[in-house]
This record gives structure tokens, sequence and C-alpha cells, in this order.
């Protein structure tokens, strides 16, 4: 029997009895059929969502905010107790290795922590206005919010978005990507089990162009929290705008380490190599662009190709693996193609691109030299297992060339000279950077991009705000 959607806190399947299949990318075989989210499953998402906010008066928006975070600690206690599932279900539904996913489900328990705590510690404010009386600021739900996630990192962008929108006592819709539903709906079903209310709780897997469209276009939908690819972001906010939503968007990313010939180059070419090849390249902070100082270009190149050629790719439900298949044999079509188009642009091939034998979308780690930053697979997301590796002379030329691309969501800065980290990290236009670490997303602190790579920003204590209307009320002496 297929996978149901979830309205109102229970599983039913579509208004339609429509279906579609979920495939494995290791196997690519049918692994499970699910549930399709048609326009009358949203208005019915929407309906229940709206009587259950009762414009602020529904018993989640009302009930304290010390016992909403109680519920969202027993969230993440779920999670915790559940790993093997929900890691399981990732590995084999998104192709995760394992170990990752494993990561991921205690990431996941670790957003749903921080907001429990944080839950109760999202103050308002009093105001010494001029007038006579007392000015008091309220943050309020803002009402019925649309999460809208993409398949790269299925239940961990989930929980960055249901976390902090759940803290805020708003009902939630979550309308996860076609390829990956499956930790979405267990999800789901953990959260009205941990006591979040029936009512407040509605998953909705179905096609981006209705689901997706249906919620976004509708005046119901207060906040619209969004990551996926720029140009569906793009698409978003104008099919938003007639209604003035809320809109925050975590969009695609070009992003760069850069490598300076004082840093730790063994550190640098050890780490580098998984900042870009982790979950086969699909991550919006692949640092699919490696910036190297020309004084150690040879040796970086030399060291970060050993390292790829040794990445582990295969299974991911085996322990030792490293990189798992990508999603779709569509998306490692696209980095086969980039690949050419970097050969006919005069970039050199070093490792890596080919296709492993067998079933699954399976691709090996690319290392593409001597590209040019003018060059297509250095401007576009390629979103694969492929990096363009590019020479620098100089200080000066390393920031103009990292900022030289329309997007800035991450990066990276690999130097042994503190005055130089803080020159450049101030230089770079980029909405988060890591200094001698590639690791980029870190719950307490705020996530998103500069440009073409987002708008607002998920996490940390801001995350609170994004999920709040701001009040003003005055009362007159
Ligand atoms: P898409 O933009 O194609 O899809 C993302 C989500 O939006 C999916 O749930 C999709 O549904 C849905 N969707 C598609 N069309 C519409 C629409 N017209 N209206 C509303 N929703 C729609 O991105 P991908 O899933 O391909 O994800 C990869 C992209 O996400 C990459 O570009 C990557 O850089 C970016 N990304 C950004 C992150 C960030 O934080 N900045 C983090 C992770 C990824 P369906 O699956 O049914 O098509």
């Amino acid at each position: 029997m297929a996978e149901q959607l979830i309205i109102g806190g229970v599983r039913r399947e579509a208004s339609d009895g429509a279906t579609f299949d979920v495939t494995e990318p290791a196997t690519g075989q049918v692994l499970t059929q699910v549930a399709k989210a048609g326009p009358a499953d949203v208005d019915a998402a929407l309906v229940a969502a709206h009587a259950a906010f009762a414009d602020g008066r529904g018993t989640w928006a009302r009930t304290n905010a010390t016992a909403r975070g109680r519920v969202l600690h027993r969230v993440a206690e779920l999670l915790r107790e559940r790993e093997d599932l929900f890691a399981t279900t990732e590995a084999r539904g998104a192709g995760h290795p394992i170990g990752d996913a494993r990561w991921e489900v205690g990431a996941a328990a670790g957003t749903f922590e921080y907001y429990a705590g944080a839950a109760n510690k999202h103050f308002g404010q009093v105001v010494p206005v001029q007038d006579a009386g007392l000015d008091v600021v309220l943050r309020e739900p803002v009402g019925p919010v649309a999460l809208i996630v993409p398949w790269n990192f299925p239940l961990l962008i989930a929980c960055w978005k249901l976390a902090p929108a759940l803290a805020c006592g708003n009902p939630v819709i979550l309308k996860p990507a076609s390829l990956t539903p499956l930790t979405a709906l267990l999800l789901g079903d953990l959260l009205v089990e941990a006591g979040v209310p029936e009512d407040q709780v509605h998953v909705l897997p179905g096609p981006g162009g209705i689901v997706g469209d249906a919620l976004v276009a509708d005046p119901r939908t207060a906040k619209i929290s969004f990551t996926g690819e720029t140009t569906t972001g793009a698409s978003i906010l104008k099919a938003s705008a007639d209604h003035i939503a809320r809109v925050s968007l975590e969009l695609g990313g070009k992003s760069a380490a850069v490598v300076f010939a004082d840093a730790d180059i063994a550190a640098a070419a050890a780490d580098t190599p998984m900042a870009v090849f982790g979950n086969a390249g699909q991550d919006c902070c692949a640092r699919s662009r490696v910036l190297v100082e020309r004084p150690v270009y040879d040796e970086f190149l030399a060291a970060f190709t050993a390292t790829t050629e040794a990445i582990a790719v295969g299974d991911p439900l085996d322990t030792s693996t490293e990189m798992g298949p990508m999603i779709s044999a569509g998306q490692r079509q696209t980095s086969l193609d980039y690949l050419e188009v970097g050969a006919a642009e005069g970039a050199r091939l070093v490792c890596g691109g080919e296709v492993l034998d067998g079933p699954g979308f399976f691709l090996r780690p690319a290392v593409v030299a001597d590209v040019d930053n003018s060059m297509r697979i250095a401007r576009e997301e390629i979103f694969g297992p492929v990096v363009s590796v590019i020479p620098f002379d100089g200080e000066d030329e390393a920031i103009t060339i990292a900022n030289d691309s329309p997007y800035g969501l991450s990066g990276s800065l690999w130097t042994g000279s503190a005055t130089r980290a803080i020159r450049v990290a101030r230089s770079l236009r980029t909405g988060t950077l890591s200094v001698n670490t590639n690791r980029s997303v870190r719950f307490e602190a705020p996530f998103g991009g500069y440009k073409r790579s987002g708008l607002g920003r998920e996490l940390g204590m801001g995350a609170m705000d994004a999920y709040t209307e701001v009040k003003n009320v005055f009362f007159s002496e």
C-alpha cells in the first residue's frame, strides 16, 4: 500500500487516490509509492491550518512557550530513539551514506533541542516612547506556514524549518521534494506523537508545480520558507507577491574555498574534497570552486587529487561508504554534461567522472583543474561531484575571483595569517564563511545567502523573528 499523506495530523490517501513512485538512488528501482497530493489536498490542509490557527487564538499559538518547548524536546528525544529508522530511510530514499545519515538525524534532533530552548527566550520589548504610557513590542506567530524542502537533505532541511516555525506557535504545512518524501512523512507522524496538536501538522508530497504552486499562491499561506533552486525561488517570489506573503529563500551556490600559500596545505587538501564531494556534491554549500595561490597550486592539486581518488564510492548502507549515488539519472547526466562543457572550454580533467558499472546513479568524483573563473563550469551550479580548481596570484585576485559569482552562499578560507584571515573574511560577499575548516552550517548561527543565493536567514535566534510578526501596542496612561 502507498504511503499516505498527512492532513490534520492524520494519514490519508490523496483526495483523488493518486500516487507516485519513489526510486531508490542506489538501485534505480522503485522503493515504494506515495500519495500524490493535488489542489484539493492543498485546500484541505489550508482550511485545517487556518481553523487551527484561528487568527492567533488557536491552541498551539496560545500554548505557553515553555510548554511548546517541552513538546519540541520530546520531538528531539523521539528522533534520537528512532535514529536507525530515520537514517536507514534517508540512506535508501536519498542515497546518503549511512554514517552521514546518522549524523543528520542527530543534527535534526539538535535543531529541535535548540528551538525547544529558544521558545521561551524570544522576547518582545518595552520601548521608551515620548508619549505618556507604556509601549510594548509583542512577537506573535505569523500563521500557517508553507515549508518547501529540496531533495538533497530532506530530513535536516525540513527540521531547520519545522523547529522554529513550531516553537513560535505556527501551524506547519510541509511540502517535501517529490524525489524524497519518506522522512518528511515519518517526521509528521512523530510530531503528533510528541504532542504537537494534530491540527497543526500537514505533510503534502506532490509535484512542486501543483502542490508547491498552490500553497505559494494562496493568500491563506502567511509565510513561505523555501529551499531549492534559484529559479524556483524567483518564481515563488513572483507567485506570492500579490498576497504579500512573508518569504524566506535559501537558494543555490557556487562557493569558493580559497587556499593561500601560507596555509597548512596538507590539512586543506585533506579536508576540502569532502567539502565538495559530500552528498555526491549535491550540497548548496559545496566548495565547487577551489581557488589556490599559484606557488602551492601543483602541490595542493596533487594532494587534493590523491584524497579524492581515495574516496569510497558505493552502497549507502555500507558503513565504509563515503559517497553514495546521485539522486537520479538526470542529475548525474547534468554533471556529465558539465564535464564535457569544461573540456570544450579548455579545462583539464585530472581524475574521476566515470559512471560506475551496475545499477544506481553512481559517479566518481571529478577534479577539473586549470579552470578560468569565466568558464561555465566555474559560474553555474552543477550540483554534482565536480570541482573546478582555479589558480590565483595574491590576495586581491583571490577576493576578486571568489566574489565574481552570481551566488554568495558559503565558502572557506585557508591561511596561516590571522590578519589576512580578517581582511579576506571581511571582503568576501558570502553569507557563511569558515576559516581553516570547511564546515558551514551550525544550527545556533544564522545561515543564508548573499546575492542570488537567497533572501533572509535560517537557523539561530534570527529564525524566531522570521516566523513571527511584530506588534507594537501602546497603553495610554
Ligand atoms: P527545486 O527548486 O527544483 O525544488 C525544491 C522544492 O520546491 C521541491 O519540493 C519542489 O517540488 C518544489 N517546487 C518546485 N517547483 C515549485 C513551484 N513552482 N512552486 C513551489 N514549489 C516548487 O530544487 P531541488 O529540489 O532541485 O534542490 C536543489 C537546489 O536546492 C539546488 O539549486 C541547491 O543549491 C538548492 N539548495 C539550497 C540550499 C540553501 O540553503 N541555500 C540548501 C539545499 C539546496 P518537487 O520536488 O515536486 O519538484
